[in-house]
């Protein structure tokens, strides 16, 4: 929480709940990933929080963005980005979508398949490539499925198959599971990248980058790892399956860009118990896993929540969102401590909000508009 945010949220009239994002922490985060990895590019993820005033930020600052559709791209370039700072790197697109990104003049795209390298081949000649291979997820607090990316071993046939199709053949990209909190998640993907650009060597084709992917944590409940100790980490990894043959590099933080430097305002709307001896009281908020908590699912991530009793007695309490969906429950199987005397109406912060918020939040469910958004 920032001074700027709190005098914002102090003069702010409006009904309803919001985040706030301060541009300084935004600068501030882009700036320490630019140190803690000077050789590396930084590629914004832009799903984590389009916001133009951010991606306007972050294009002045000399950020290049990782977008997921031809509409990131758009937001990307009407932010004052050129188009080789931006990378396709959704490895399910559309034919079409790949020749519309292709006319914009976007020349980089991930792949994890033949298919996908045939595609790109037959819409956006001569474009560079890299594939995505799939990697374990251990110490990730949001992990990421096997929905992306092949197997080591196969990724080689696919940039083989680029290579054949006249695509540059570029590199090796992969994605450590978001909010990964050890620092040294990178060294086994690294170990896996370096196998593959030896193969890809034998066969003729020198690969050139690794994709590092996102990953780096915001700050929530428990205490993080610093970005520096993520550089350092990143930067053994590299020296030791590439000896002083370092490729190109490039990260794309989305959470670690922008989460920490999010707050939301929300009201409490009821406050109630199942029964007389019920231990555990409910506290239902206007703002829920459908108004932009999506990430509250499975109680992956637990968000810092500061109220103006802060201090008083704590009491288990269940929290929900204010939708007819029995899903819009937050915490329930690990009860949330807040002060005994919350009650209705009163205010309450909701902590590490910059990132996956305002995206994740529905059109009008139940009638409820999207989480309003301030960027200041
Ligand atoms: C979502 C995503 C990111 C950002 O991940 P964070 O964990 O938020 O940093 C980076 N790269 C790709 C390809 C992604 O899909």
């Amino acid at each position: 929480m920032t001074a700027r945010i709190r005098e914002f949220l102090r003069t702010r009239r409006e009904d309803g709940p919001c985040v706030v994002v301060d541009l300084d922490v935004v600068r501030d985060n882009y700036r320490a990933f630019a140190h803690a990895l000077p050789d590396t590019r930084v590629f914004y993820a832009i799903k984590a929080n389009p916001a133009p005033e951010i991606l306007r930020l972050l294009a002045a600052l000399g950020s290049c963005f990782d977008a997921a559709s031809v509409a990131e791209i758009e937001m990307a370039l009407a932010a004052g980005a050129t188009a080789e700072r931006i990378s396709f790197g959704n490895t399910i697109k559309k034919e079409r979508d790949v020749a519309r990104a292709y006319q914009l003049g976007v020349r980089l795209f991930a792949v994890d398949c033949l298919a996908e390298v045939e595609k790109i081949a037959r819409v956006a000649p001569g474009a560079k490539v890299f594939c995505r291979i799939l990697c374990d997820c251990d110490g990730a607090e949001w992990p990421l499925s096997r929905k992306f990316g092949c197997v080591p071993e196969m990724a080689t046939d696919v940039l083989e198959q680029a290579h054949r199709l006249g695509l540059e053949a570029y590199g090796v990209s992969f994605h450590v599971g978001s909010q990964q909190t050890n620092t040294e998640a990178w060294d086994i993907a690294l170990a896996s990248a370096s196998a593959i650009f030896r193969e890809c060597a034998e066969r003729g084709i020198h690969l050139r980058m690794v994709n590092l992917g996102g990953g780096f944590p915001a700050r929530y409940l428990k205490p993080v790892p610093g970005v520096e100790s993520y550089g350092d980490a990143i930067f053994r990894a590299l020296s030791r399956h590439f000896g002083n043959r370092l490729p190109e590099t490039i990260i794309e933080p989305g959470r670690g860009m922008v989460g920490d430097a999010g707050v939301i305002e929300a009201e409490v709307v009821l406050v109630s118990k199942k029964s007389e001896e019920d231990a555990v009281r409910w506290v239902y908020l206007d703002i829920g896993k459908f108004g932009g908590l999506a990430e509250t699912m499975d109680e992956a991530i637990r968000y810092p929540i500061r109220t103006i009793h802060d201090g008083d007695d704590m009491v288990p309490c269940v929290l929900a969102g204010p939708t007819c969906d029995s899903a819009d429950v937050m915490y329930e199987k690990v009860p949330y401590m807040l002060p005994v005397s919350l009650e209705i109406g009163d205010k309450v912060l909701i902590e590490g909000t910059g990132a996956y918020t305002t995206t994740y939040s529905a059109v009008a469910f139940n009638g409820f508009p999207p989480l309003k958004s301030y960027v200041i």
